[in-house]
Formats: C-alpha cells, structure tokens, sequence
C-alpha cells in the first residue's frame, strides 16, 4: 500500500464541463465558464465581486496591488505560512512585518499583533491555517483602532466559519487558491473577493494587463494573471461539491482524532469554540521526548511503510531569502511547530482503511521506540 499526502476527485460534472468548454474552443481567458464561476463564488459567500485568477499567488498579489500597497509600507503577515502569503508582499515592495503563531491552532497569535504595528503599516494578512479560522474578532477590531485593511488569505478554508460567517468575508479583500490540494481545485487557479466596487474593477484591470476604458491602451501596471476557461469548467463542476468535500475533510478529522487519541507526545489539531475547522489538512505535532522519536525519524519510518506525509511549513528565520528582512528575529512558536510538526494523508480519495492503516503504522512505530 502506498498511501499519497494527497489525492484530488474531479467530478463527472467537472470533467463534462472541461469537454465542453474544449469543445466550444473557448479554451483561453473569454467564455461562459468564467462568468458562471465567478457568480457562483460570488454567490456561496454573499459577497458582491468574485474575481479569478491564474492562481492562489496572484491573488494575493493583485489583492495587495488594489488596495495600494507599494515600496515602505508594513503589512503584517503570520510567521507561520505558506511562503505565498508573504511572497505577495515582496512583489509589491512592501516589507512583511511577521508575527508568531499560536501553539493551539498555528494560526497568528492575535495578541503579538498589536506590538507590531508602526506609522507604516497599512494592512493586515490573516491566514486560515489547515483550515482553521483566525482570531477575527480580535483582528478587525485592531484594524479598526489602527485605520488598517485586511486581507485575508483563505487559501486553505474553503467552506471554513468563524462565529457562523464563512472566513473570507470578514477582509475588505480576501483570497482563495484552486491549487491541485486545495478543497476546491482547477488544477492552477485563484480567487480573490470583495463587497467594493472600486477594488473589484482595480482587480480586474491588474489581472489583466491594466487595460483602459479604451482596450489597448493601458493606464496602469497590469499583469497576465488570467485563469482559463477550461480551469474555471472544472471550478464550476466543483463548487457544486463543496458541502460534500468539506463534510470529507472532517469526517476524516474526525476518525483519525479517534484512532490517534491519547498516544503520549502527539498533539492532534484542536478546534476553537465558534468556528468552523474545515481541516484542509490532519496536521499533528509531535513532541519527540514524549512520542519516542523525532517528526523526522517518524516521517521517515511511515515512508517506509508506505505513507507519505509533509513538514510543516518552514520559519521566517529558515528562509534565506527572507534574511535581510527579519534582522535574526526569533519566532519561538513558529520554529518549535515547522520542526515538529507534520500532516497526514488528508485527500479526498481517503477511506477508511487508509486511515486506520496511517494510525496503526503510527502505534506500531510508538511500539517498537
Ligand atoms: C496554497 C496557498 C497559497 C497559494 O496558492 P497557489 O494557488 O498555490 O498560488 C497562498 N496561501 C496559502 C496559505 C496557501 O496554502
């Protein structure tokens, strides 16, 4: 048995559409696809602009772009992310100002925030960990009391609610990746949302090569971040299974949590009172005093028997690229969580069995240590 991190389900309707659109020969960035998954988006979230893009990336950097932000402005974004989300905020110029993480949820600690901020900070980026909703209570009132925006990178939280309101609407512009792990997927593709006009049309004009009222005239910097026809055939088909992929991901939570409790030095992930945890992945930590062995030598040994798994997101202070810009801060909760830390096959295709083998190659691994 060789059990993958992740595999992806693509619906018969996404797979009939994605034909269709083929067949139409509406396969670049025009066609009744388009339209029909930015409505529909638009729709789940109640939200008045649904704009997509080439990819969950873009997004974020067309987002930023919109709302202003350039060279000496301060965003602040979590320690412990996707290197996406702050990614974006290089392209701009701007500085990421990074704030550590919460041990229970590894989403950022809404406390640290507030030190953070200076005369050039502009917005915030919340990020929806695995799934898991931030703070946002905390967060907006922090943006209010400082005049900031929020830009929320919902990347992993397709369908996830914080205090019954899905996460995404909470931001004056949020984000949504397509990538091929992501709940929903087109293969590539992104999203962004937002209630304002004036975002929206500015969004659209960046994707696409900052055209003017008059088209090939450009009044502004713009880039080629389309999304396809053809990806946004496969959105279309599989937006219309969100409830169910959703329903997937916490059913599977819900039997590995039972499998894998009470094993001493396995921290299994936990779900805050009010929210929605859509577990886009079954992200453990492993406390190697207490479990026996390292996350490393635990990823290795399930490797061996046939499962595959992934590391944690690295820290600020591991990446070089970021050096320059951290000026050797330390993000203690950040680094204790990206070296111990792992998550567990969590697609889609998963069963039953599968899961209660990833567990029992656990146990059996704990035995022998
Ligand atoms: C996947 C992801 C992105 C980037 O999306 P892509 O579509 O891969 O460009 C951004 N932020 C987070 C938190 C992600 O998980």
């Amino acid at each position: 048995m060789f059990i993958p991190v992740n595999e992806p389900i693509i619906s018969q309707e996404a797979k009939d559409n994605l034909a269709e659109a083929i067949n139409s020969g509406w396969i670049s960035s025009a066609g009744k696809y388009l339209s029909e998954f930015e409505t529909n988006f638009a729709k789940i979230y109640g939200v008045k602009h649904a704009i997509a893009v080439s990819n969950g990336t873009a997004a974020l950097h067309v987002a930023l772009l919109s709302l202003g932000i350039k060279a000496g402005d301060e965003i602040i974004v979590p320690a412990f992310t996707m290197a996406a989300s702050w990614m974006a905020v290089l392209y701009t110029g701007a500085k990421p100002i990074f704030v550590d993480c919460e041990l229970e949820t590894y989403n950022i600690d809404p406390d640290k925030i507030e030190k953070k901020i200076t005369a050039h900070t502009k917005a915030i980026m919340p990020v929806h960990i695995y799934g898991h909703p931030c703070e946002m209570n905390k967060i907006m009132n922090l943006a209010q009391k400082y005049k900031l925006m929020i830009i929320e990178d919902a990347a992993e939280a397709h369908g996830a609610t914080y205090q019954g309101k899905l996460a995404g609407i909470f931001g004056d512009i949020s984000c949504f990746s397509f990538y091929g792990n992501k709940i929903i997927t087109t293969g590539e593709g992104g999203i962004i949302i937002t209630n304002s006009d004036t975002l929206a049309e500015k969004c659209r004009k960046i994707k696409d090569l900052h055209h003017s009222a008059k088209r090939f005239v450009h009044d502004g910097i713009g880039y080629n971040y389309r999304l396809t026809n053809m990806q946004a055939a496969i959105g279309v088909g599989e937006l219309k299974h969100l409830d169910e992929y959703v329903n997937k991901k916490l059913w599977i939570a819900k039997l590995y949590s039972e499998l894998l409790v009470n094993i001493p030095g396995l921290k299994l992930p936990t779900t805050k009172t009010g929210v929605k945890n859509v577990f886009w992945m079954y992200a453990i930590l492993i406390y190697p005093k207490k479990f026996g062995l390292s996350r490393d030598n635990l990823k290795i040994e399930l490797k061996n028997r046939g499962v595959d798994t992934r590391d944690f997101f690295y820290s600020p202070s591991d990446q070089p690229v970021l050096k320059d810009i951290i000026n050797a801060e330390r993000f203690p909760n950040t680094e204790l969580v990206a070296s111990n830390g792992l998550y567990l096959p969590s697609g889609l295709t998963m069963t039953e069995e599968k899961i209660k083998f990833v567990c029992q190659q656990i146990k059996k691994i704990k035995l022998t240590k």
